[in-house]
């Protein structure tokens, strides 16, 4: 299992976090802290409860800690070297409390500017020296337009919870704050979604291409995924599946069974009609898979039968439809199944062959409203 302390982080973290009964990372900050420790840009797909707080927080006081030093320490006021913004005072609260937990025994300043409460106060909050800034997008730049915030020192930019930031007027705004930030700034975001308009403002605003992480939670239906679901009549599978892949051949399709029996099956199907496809199951060996997928990957094949366990891994840009010959028995094989496809905003299409058996499953799936 892992622990905090197989991070680097500063035993002053490390002590203030065993002080508040945190030893172990959850899954958000397992998978954030080695790119954010390093520097690198980074997205995050993590909701609120996931523990994605943490997983910025931490990374940035250690780096910001490790620049205080005598001759380096911030000596202006109201320029921040950690720049968090959020979508509404609420969370900018809960933010900076998260920091001001861990700050005592860094010693670094916190300080916070949200719209929703006086602008005097968040005057009052920058005309010192501080550190850190967890900011609303409206008072920020309000503060930018009378100078008393200048972003010229900042080393590290999040976004938090950016799927609730996205009015029209957003994009420009955070095209203004990330261009008054210095060239080399670390960028990173934070989202429980991710719908097409906020690729886009990723692709206008980031540097660089970002690492991207998603926790197991954030695998819920996507808006951009559309279900369709056909009952088998009579047992007459093969039909059904010759009938779907035919509605758009051509298109990168993940055909998922549970065994490896029901995949051989599937492929004696495919070859009989002479349809090329590939394999990608657990039982595999590592480079036989490796070839197989480079083969879907690289559009020779189409069609890749799989099963859960081949399936888990799966990061493929060309999967655009998804079908279920055979449905999962359990809710979370079914998300992680669907979840291969409509990823990074794009449309996707989830096709269920569905028999009797598969009725729980169903009832399931409508009481997460992902039943199509
Ligand atoms: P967040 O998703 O950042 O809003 O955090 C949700 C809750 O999880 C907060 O109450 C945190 O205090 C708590 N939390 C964050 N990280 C951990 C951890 N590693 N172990 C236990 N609880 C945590």
């Amino acid at each position: 299992m892992p622990a905090f302390h197989d991070h680097p982080l500063l035993q002053s973290l490390l002590g203030s976090l065993a002080e508040q009964g945190l030893t172990r990372p959850t899954d958000i900050q397992q998978q954030a802290l080695p790119p954010l420790l390093d520097g690198r840009s980074f997205v995050g797909v993590a909701e609120t409860g996931s523990g994605k707080t943490l997983a910025y927080v931490l990374p940035m006081l250690h780096q910001l800690k490790e620049l205080d030093v005598p001759g380096a320490a911030v000596d202006v006021a109201g320029s921040p070297r950690g720049l968090v913004l959020v979508p509404g005072r609420e969370l900018g609260e809960q933010v900076a409390r998260v920091f001001k937990e861990l700050t005592h025994a860094t010693r670094l300043r916190v300080r916070t500017v949200l719209g929703g409460s006086k602008k005097q106060i968040a005057r009052q909050n920058v005309s010192g020296k501080l550190e850190v800034l967890v900011a609303t997008p409206g008072r920020l730049t309000q503060l930018m337009d009378s100078r008393q915030v200048r972003l010229d020192d900042v080393r590290m930019l999040v976004f938090d919870e950016a799927d609730q930031m996205l009015d029209p007027g957003f994009l420009p705004v955070a095209k203004r704050i990330v261009g008054d930030c210095p060239k080399g700034v670390q960028l990173v975001m934070f989202s429980a979604t991710m719908p097409g308009r906020l690729e886009a403002i990723i692709g206008e605003v980031f540097h660089r291409q970002p690492i991207r992480v998603r926790t197991k939670g954030s695998e819920r239906v996507v808006p951009t995924l559309r279900t369709d679901n056909r009952t088998v009549v009579h047992g007459r599978r093969r039909h059904l599946l010759l009938d779907v892949i035919d509605e758009a051949p051509g298109q990168g399709t993940l055909l998922f069974a549970n065994t490896r029996e029901q995949c051989d099956k599937l492929g004696k199907w495919l070859h009989r009609e002479d349809m090329p496809f590939a394999r990608y199951m657990g039982q595999m060996d590592r480079n036989q898979r490796r070839e197989n997928l480079a083969r879907f990957r690289n559009g020779e094949v189409s069609l890749l039968i799989a099963t859960d366990l081949g399936g888990r891994g799966l990061d493929i840009d060309r999967v655009e439809r998804v079908i279920n010959v055979h449905l999962p028995k359990d809710v979370d094989n079914y998300l992680h199944r669907v979840g291969r496809t409509a990823r990074a905003g794009r449309k996707g299409l989830v096709v269920n062959f569905v028999t009797e058996r598969d009725k729980p499953l169903m009832e399931a799936l409508r009481a997460l409203g992902a039943g199509g």
